[in-house]
């Protein structure tokens, strides 16, 4: 259900934006972060909001910017990958908020120790994001699972103390080494900062603590949060939802709003 001050804003604002995460908040996580199938009702449903003059949708994930196009094929939304560091504009324009080549060698130097760390176990996956190296352990036994992330944590503090601006994103059974600027609050800034026109009125939907950077930076541009989680978590969105499930079909309710 949409909340009557969320409908005042919407009816106030010049311009909706609507900025919403990807993996568990608009569909469930995937088996593995290398499977990439589009589900259509989700497409459509996304689609919808792209004919709708005020709105600008924008999906800001941590995954490559590659697999968000995959994910969602269309035009006139913004798409930004790398929890923002690369991105694409509804006209299709390519956005770098920092150098990929200040990036890259320290990745380099860090992705085959990881590899040797990794060689002969069970379950891991190294993703390599081209921004950043993710370490993925979700079937892993707890304990194995602390202990090598712990060990390629100390083997990626050698590439954190080289004076580049890197550092260490955590999670369930996962650990990734990204460039600072891999932040979801930052991109928000960066959007709308530059291109949202007043008066505007912001909505962003996550599920974890990478969108948490992003709810106080939505809070100071005036705009409301969702937190989409099963449980009454300690959080600084404004409203949760307890599925992605959830999350469409609220999405759902919010666009026959704007159409009406
Ligand atoms: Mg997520």
């Amino acid at each position: 259900m949409l909340s009557t001050v969320l409908k005042q804003k919407v009816k106030q604002a010049r311009e909706v934006w609507l900025l919403l995460d990807y993996d568990g908040t608009l569909a469930d996580f995937a088996p593995t972060p290398d499977t990439i199938l589009p589900d259509p009702g989700l497409v459509a449903l996304i689609k919808n909001f792209t004919t709708l003059p005020a709105v600008q949708l924008g999906i800001i994930s941590g995954r490559r910017l590659a697999h968000i196009e995959t994910l969602v094929p269309l035009d006139g939304i913004w798409r930004a990958g790398s929890y923002g560091l690369e991105m694409t504009s509804p006209k299709g324009e390519h956005i770098e908020q920092i150098e990929f080549s200040a990036v890259r060698p320290s990745l380099e130097q860090l992705k085959p120790r990881w590899e040797r760390l990794l060689a002969g176990q069970e379950g891991f996956y190294l993703e390599d994001k081209g921004w950043s190296l993710a370490l993925h352990a979700r079937f892993v036994e707890d304990r194995l699972a602390e202990s090598i992330l712990n060990q390629a944590a100390s083997l990626a503090s050698e590439t954190l103390s080289t004076g580049k601006p890197f550092k260490l994103l955590g999670g369930y059974k996962f650990l990734e080494i990204a460039p600072a600027g891999a932040d979801k609050g930052q991109t928000v800034q960066y959007l709308l900062n530059n291109y949202a026109l007043p008066p505007y009125f912001t909505i962003y939907l996550g599920d974890d603590d990478k969108d948490e950077k992003a709810f106080p930076v939505v809070h100071t541009h005036g705009g409301l949060t969702g937190l989409v989680s099963k449980q009454d978590r300690q959080t600084a969105a404004d409203f949760r939802l307890e599925t992605p499930a959830q999350t469409r079909q609220w999405l759902k309710d919010l666009y026959s709003f704007l159409q009406g």
